[in-house]
């Protein structure tokens, strides 16, 4: 049953965001959000999605200040001590700096780094081994230094996991002020810095002309596809083909295995034995001092990926991104766990209605497709899975208990926790590749979807909602139909339609890759060409992943309004706002994108979140095209709302 009180609550908190003065048919976005930094402003956050951010993380500090009140009582749980002891050494943590890390590392490297040796010559250069250097980085996590290696799922059976090489990636670069300023701190002079500095510029950038990846794009005609990238090879096999590199050696460390090793398979993506040759040719020529400060910059800058700069206020969103487990389950355990039942009856329906629909869309067949494209479709749709809450459920707590017990954290060591850290993800990575864990696994202990906050369609099938979302002001278990189907309902519908973008639409309800996405894929043409004006993938400027992400909005609504109207059709509400239902439908189908624009172009702030285009710029370009959007608002063909093409996609 709704909650009256509720709804009341939640009615005045959209008015409250909507600036009345906006004309809808000229601006949706400032009329649904154009009051909303009045009522959010703090320096903290810059958006509703930001909000909820730090709505948890305050939530997660007031349990972690319970659960160290309480640890008399939790003596025996390793779990709350070790999260609390991670708290505490962020906390109280003076000054932060890499250097104690660099140091920390340097009895495994059997090498002093080049920065803390007296005088500028490098005592450890004739015995320096650059491969056995990256290969124990990788074990902290470093990853794209000459190679790239990944466990990923085996290219022709998403169900094994498979160890995959690549070849250097030159996307993260490292510039030249940057490293500048870095040897400056180190103590150098001026022409001591700049002179290191244009080294690792000019050896940065040879690197990057030997590393161009050379693979075979999806091509939508071609007999090629993106498979035929992949080969598979036996270590044993990889030192045959390029004898130039110690694969085993490289091997052994990474994967800390001494045995069987020859016949260990791994995953080559784009395989070219020309790179590996010019790399040692490279390697070869350049001097070694140079070489090691390009590794340990990049080891620096991986290190510093997501230190807590300002403490004590950023020391919870390191623990969420560093130790995302066991924040979500105390969340769970703290919060959630009392109410799981009702939400998820809530949202287990919405999704159920959403799916039923989407199929109904689909068999209207807008985008005539053949029988065998459709089931293809259908067949994801069925078996496609909601998650609440992104942590591993029915599992004991002694589970988790085993799940850490490798991993040491004290209260006073910042940097040897933070390494401890790194070296115990490395090798829960790895233990995907050993231990035959399913699918599901692999993905629920994927440090990317633990810990995301906002809702995401994940690999395995399934759309992910994590705990931070499902409450005020975006959700509550007793709010009116028309809340819940207009918000969260938009939302889990723009992630039902990301199953079938253009990165997802490839991989089968199994999670393998299919050529029928490809074919499928060439009937989105017409959409393309209605949006974009092109007729083919192949002169879009925009990227795949802003395809996509717009994609779902167009279709997601669509979607996600029919629903709606289905669901509200018996439903009294007391609305005074006057908006009808279907006009509250598009205004709150945008208020968890609802932001503090100004503040985000002066701050010149990107979103982090996947890569939608900003939060106004998303609502202005996408909502447009749906015909009833202009409907509910009478908007009239010459306003900016209105466009005389409207573009469907599904
Ligand atoms: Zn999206």
């Amino acid at each position: 049953m709704a909650d009256e009180n509720l709804n009341t609550i939640y009615l005045n908190h959209i008015k409250a965001n909507m600036n009345f003065e906006a004309e809808p048919c000229e601006d949706f976005y400032e009329y649904a959000c154009g009051n909303w930094y009045r009522n959010y402003n703090s320096s903290y956050y810059f958006d509703a999605a930001g909000y909820m951010e730090y709505k948890v993380n305050k939530q997660l500090q007031e349990i972690l200040n319970e659960t160290k009140n309480n640890q008399n009582n939790n003596n025996n749980n390793t779990i709350y001590n070790m999260i609390n002891n991670a708290y505490e050494a962020c906390v109280n943590l003076d000054i932060i700096s890499v250097n104690p890390m660099l140091e920390l590392v340097q009895k495994e490297l059997q090498f002093i780094w080049p920065i803390f040796t007296e005088t500028l010559g490098w005592h450890n250069e004739s015995d320096f081994d650059w491969l056995k250097t990256i290969a124990i980085l990788r074990t902290y996590g470093l990853n794209g230094v000459f190679l790239t290696t990944h466990v990923n799922v085996l290219y022709n059976d998403g169900s094994q996991r498979v160890l995959e090489l690549q070849q250097h990636q030159s996307s993260l670069e490292l510039l030249y002020n940057d490293i500048e300023e870095i040897f400056i701190n180190f103590g150098f002079n001026i022409n001591q810095s700049q002179w290191i500095t244009n080294n690792v510029i000019d050896f940065q950038e040879e690197l990057k002309n030997i590393s161009f990846l050379q693979y075979i794009s999806e091509n939508f005609t071609a007999n090629l596809t993106y498979q035929n990238n992949f080969k598979l090879l036996t270590i044993q096999q990889l030192q045959e083909m390029m004898p130039q590199i110690e694969w085993f050696k490289y091997f052994e460390i990474i994967l800390n295995r001494y045995e069987n090793i020859t016949k260990f398979q791994v995953q080559c993506f784009a395989l070219n034995p020309d790179y590996y040759e010019n790399l040692i040719y490279l390697l070869h020529k350049t001097s070694k001092d140079t070489i090691i400060y390009y590794i340990m910059l990049r080891f620096i800058y991986h290190l510093n990926r997501n230190l807590p700069f300002k403490r004590p206020q950023d020391c919870l969103t390191y623990l969420r991104s560093s130790m995302p487990l066991i924040l979500n389950i105390l969340y769970e355990e703290y919060i959630f766990k009392s109410q799981r039942f009702e939400i998820e009856e809530v949202l287990k329906e919405m999704f159920k209605k959403l799916k039923f629909n989407f199929e109904k869309i689909i068999q209207e067949n807008y985008l005539h497709l053949n029988e065998i494209e459709k089931s293809y479709i259908l067949e994801e749709l069925l078996d496609m899975k909601l998650k609440v809450g992104n942590v591993p459920l029915n599992r004991s707590n002694e589970y988790f208990q085993n799940y850490y017990q490798d991993l040491e954290l004290n209260r006073t060591d910042f940097a040897n926790n933070h390494l401890n850290l790194l070296k115990f993800y490395h090798r829960k990575d790895l233990a995907k590749l050993f231990e035959n864990s399913s699918l599901t696994d692999f993905y629920s202990y994927d440090s990317v979807s633990l810990a995301t906050s906002s809702p995401v369609k994940i690999f395995d099938n399934i759309v992910l909602v994590p705990h931070g979302y499902l409450q005020m002001p975006f959700f509550h278990h007793k709010l009116a139909k028309h809340f819940q189907y207009s918000l969260l309902g938009f939302i889990l519908a723009h992630e039902i339609i990301h199953a079938y973008d253009l990165f997802h639409i490839v991989y089968d309800h199994k999670g393998n890759y299919n050529y029928m996405g490809s074919l499928i894929a060439q009937h989105f043409l017409p959409y393309i060409d209605c949006k974009y004006d092109t007729k083919s993938f192949d002169n879009i400027s925009i990227s795949n992943d802003l395809l996509s992400e717009n994609m779902a909005d167009i279709s997601g609504l669509r979607l996600a309004y029919q629903t709606y109207m289905e669901m509200i059709e018996n439903e009294i509400l007391s609305n005074h706002i006057n908006l009808t239902s279907e006009q509250l439908f598009f205004v709150n189908s945008v208020q968890f994108l609802c932001a503090n624009m100004w503040q985000i172009s002066i701050l010149n702030l990107t979103i982090p979140e996947r890569s939608h285009d900003m939060h106004d710029l998303r609502v202005r370009e996408n909502w447009k095209h749906f015909e009833n959007f202009s409907k509910a608002f009478h908007c009239k063909p010459e306003s900016n709302m209105y466009p005389l093409q409207k573009c469907r996609l599904w």
